[in-house]
């Protein structure tokens, strides 16, 4: 099963492939956190990509392209898999189509606002990658699966987030025509739980 999450940043995307990755066994690939694994080892290419996502730019098409080609080429990917946060753009797209056939695309909907509000809060676990909330009620700082302390990716600060989502709206959004014959749309609005629950019910059939 191929399968790609589109969606604004901060619309739940990572959130809910960890629950398909669990339940339908097949990997999440998630070029963001392959991008900040490369900073993180402070390369000069891996530099590069962090001035790109520190400002909320995107990364250009090529590299972007070459990095995800190699990753689902890998044995892990023979199954299917779960793209999150690619493709981000049409040539993206394009590309993709090249390589190969997507099942279907769920689109995670949440509002703006509601975006802003939950990026600001959003606190990520540098160790198993667990994604918490400084707002949700036991917060305490630390992961609430391995107890290391949390952090605040660079870019989910204010104005990072509003640039981000004017380059979604722009550059992303026109995704959903290009997906239009094999869009499945859900609302994010509720707990994780329950966004995964319409999802979960359509995959299964998707399967059978
Ligand atoms: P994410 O974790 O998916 O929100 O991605 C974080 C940052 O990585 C984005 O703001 C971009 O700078 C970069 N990035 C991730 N995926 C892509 C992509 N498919 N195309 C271009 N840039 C990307």
């Amino acid at each position: 099963m191929k399968l790609i999450l589109l969606g604004a940043p901060g619309s739940g995307k990572g959130t809910l492939a960890k629950k398909i990755t669990k339940d339908f066994e097949i990997p999440q690939i998630s070029t963001g956190d392959m991008f900040r694994q490369f900073a993180s080892e402070g390369s000069e290419l891996g530099l590069k990509l962090k001035s790109y996502m520190d400002s909320g730019k995107l990364v250009p098409d090529e590299v972007t392209i070459e990095i995800l080609k190699a990753r689902i080429s890998k044995d892990d990917c023979k199954n299917g898999f779960i793209l999150d946060g690619f493709p981000r753009t049409v040539p993206q797209a394009e590309a993709l189509k090249s390589l190969c056939e997507i099942d279907s695309v769920i689109l995670v909907d949440l509002a703006f606002e509601e975006i802003i509000k939950r990026l600001v809060s959003r606190r990520v676990c540098p160790s198993c990658g667990d994604i918490d909330n400084s707002e949700y009620e036991g917060y305490t700082g630390k992961c609430r699966k391995c107890g290391t302390p949390l952090y605040q990716r660079d870019d989910d600060k204010l104005e990072t987030v509003k640039n981000r989502l004017e380059v979604y709206e722009k550059n992303t959004a026109p995704l959903i025509n290009f997906y239009s014959d094999r869009l499945f749309k859900v609302s994010s609005k509720g707990t994780p739980e329950e966004t995964y629950a319409p999802v979960k019910t359509f995959l299964s059939n998707l399967e059978d």
